[in-house]
């Protein structure tokens, strides 16, 4: 049920501005100085829209992919104050897009608009970091597995190219608070969020899941044990190279 390369994504929110690019080239050094013992991690770095361009242009490493955190539904340009494309974003040189993220959910997206800016990434060749999650409510309830199926079903279709997405796992109730779930939990919601999109997407293989939610040095250790875990979508903790860099480093201790 594992998918071997793992990945850590950081996801930088509206934080950032072009003095950043200390820290992406920090995390490039980190790369190129430990590149055999981690060979098999792949590195993304999520970033406001207005630093896609210039990290790009910069950076060149093959070791860090650059993405983005958003995009409109609609595919190319269309009369939407403040919006950005998937077009855009990949003529910037985004590769990978987070779509369904909580914060974004919160101000509105449901699961059909994500499901109409998927297909307007993937149309776009983009690679897509598709977030679900319940909130502290669903999970109380018990309701946690089924909103998680919902918000598959109700955001994927069989007929897209799945290879292209990611799926991070993020409760809503665990994002910026400090909480994160019992190993028990992520076991069994893990093994379901993988046996449900296999099954109900007819794939051959099972989808890559990360785990998202107050990921930090001090907790990494508790999800190495986790084998069904495929990586991890980071926030505040990968707006610094140093605490990013040390929850890769604690990850395989
Ligand atoms: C996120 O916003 O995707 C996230 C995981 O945030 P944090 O790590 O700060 O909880």
């Amino acid at each position: 049920m594992t998918n071997k390369l793992k990945y850590f994504i950081g996801n930088w929110k509206m934080f950032g501005d072009f003095s950043s690019l200390k820290i992406i080239y920090q995390i490039h050094r980190f790369c190129v100085r430990f590149k055999r013992r981690h060979k098999k991690n792949k590195i993304i770095l999520c970033v406001p829209t207005t630093l896609i361009y210039y990290f790009n242009t910069k950076l060149k490493s093959k070791f860090i992919s650059i993405g983005a955190q958003n995009c409109h539904s609609h595919k190319t340009y269309g009369p939407f104050t403040g919006s950005v494309s998937a077009s855009m974003l990949k003529n910037a040189g985004a590769k990978y897009v987070i779509l369904g993220h909580s914060e974004n959910r919160a101000e509105g997206d449901t699961n059909q608009l994500i499901k109409k800016k998927i297909e307007s990434a993937l149309n776009q060749k983009l690679n897509i970091i598709f977030c679900i999650g319940e909130t502290f409510k669903e999970k109380r309830d018990g309701k946690t597995l089924l909103i998680l199926k919902n918000q598959m079903r109700g955001s994927v279709s069989k007929k897209y190219d799945l290879k292209k997405i990611i799926i991070a796992y993020e409760p809503v109730w665990s994002i910026g608070t400090g909480k994160i779930p019992k190993i028990q939990e992520l076991k069994k919601t893990f093994k379901y969020i993988k046996s449900e999109f296999k099954k109900n997407f007819r794939t051959t293989t099972f989808p890559t899941v990360l785990y998202g939610g107050s990921v930090n040095v001090n907790n990494i250790s508790i999800f190495s044990s986790i084998s069904e875990i495929d990586g991890f979508l980071v926030g505040e903790a990968s707006q610094s190279s140093e605490k990013f860099i040390d929850i890769i480093k604690n990850y395989y201790k």
